[in-house]
């Protein structure tokens, strides 16, 4: 697949080779990183070809797509999966302005906040590429999930709420993905994008090891400046920042972990502990970022 070089972002030419990250997760291969020098946002320049993509998934150890518990750092996503749960849907019904609506979750996945969601109300519909993930989901949970084509099929203007959590950063055809959002919103619905934060503290800090690039599954890394011009491209306008607290911790461990490092919970919880200190109030450096998006007024 031939390198990109044009920035997914803001459509600027002048971007540069920043450094290879490795893949600890399938392949135990390096992946360029590029980042664009007028917006700063960060790309994976040599992912390998979409019908490919399945293959750098079929670890065991995608959690987002299984349910073990064995390790520590498992148990603990785990945990925080649950804490996160109820955070999601305060942040739908604040961004919404409703207790309840329609909803569309895409990357489903195992389907626990499509079902949670359920559960209090909201007429929800899952969209999920990994057959077993949204097979999983839908005899676990009884919910309505369906492969990505049929998103196509959605009627025009449908949905109150459509959310990302730490999605979008893996489709390869997020320009396709956002024209979706823009066809099945309503005018006066919210779509909700979870995504790591390039430009935070930790990848600063872990820089190629950061493990947030979880290259070549993340083909996109935004930062805060590049998400509000992809968003505006696309007729979207950026509301409202907010940060996922917990993510700086996962992360750090995982970062850790990935290193071969000995002790990586320890150390992973006071590094996280120290750079969420030293940036107390400056959310613009969270690990993760969650952004609201509207349609723009005509
Ligand atoms: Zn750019």
């Amino acid at each position: 697949m031939a390198e990109q070089l044009v920035c997914p972002a803001c459509g600027s030419s002048d971007s540069a080779g920043l450094f290879h990250a490795k893949d600890h997760l399938v392949s135990n291969s390096e992946f360029l990183v590029r980042r664009c020098n007028d917006c700063g946002m960060g790309w994976t320049a040599d992912p390998p070809p979409e019908e490919e993509a399945g293959n750098y998934y079929l670890s065991e150890e995608y959690i987002s797509h299984s349910d073990r518990k064995q390790s520590i750092a498992d148990y603990i996503y785990h945990l925080a999966r649950n804490f996160m749960l109820s955070r999601k849907r305060r942040l739908v019904v604040s961004a919404v302005g409703k207790k309840t609506g329609s909803l569309v979750d895409i990357g489903s996945g195992t389907g626990y906040f499509a079902a949670f969601m359920k559960k209090r109300g909201w007429q929800v519909t899952g969209i999920e590429i990994s057959d077993n993930a949204r097979e999983y989901s839908v005899a676990r949970f009884a919910i309505r999930a369906v492969t990505p084509a049929e998103i196509r099929e959605m009627p025009p203007g449908s949905a109150d709420c459509i959310t990302f959590w730490h999605v979008l950063e893996h489709l390869y055809d997020p320009d396709m993905w956002m024209g979706e959002v823009n066809r099945i919103l309503r005018d006066d619905g919210r779509c909700i994008i979870a995504l790591p934060n390039f430009a935070s503290a930790d990848s600063t800090w872990f820089r190629n090891r950061w493990a947030a690039l979880d290259v070549p599954r993340h083909l996109w890394h935004f930062t805060p400046a590049a998400f509000v011009r992809f968003a505006g491209r696309h007729e979207l306008a950026c509301e409202k920042i907010s940060a996922l607290p917990l993510d700086l911790f996962y992360i750090s461990c995982l970062s850790y972990r990935n290193e071969g490092k000995s002790i990586p919970l320890i150390r992973g919880v006071a590094t996280g502990l120290f750079i969420a200190l030293r940036n107390l109030f400056r959310k613009e450096q969270a690990s993760s970022l969650v952004y609201v998006v509207s349609k723009k007024k005509p």
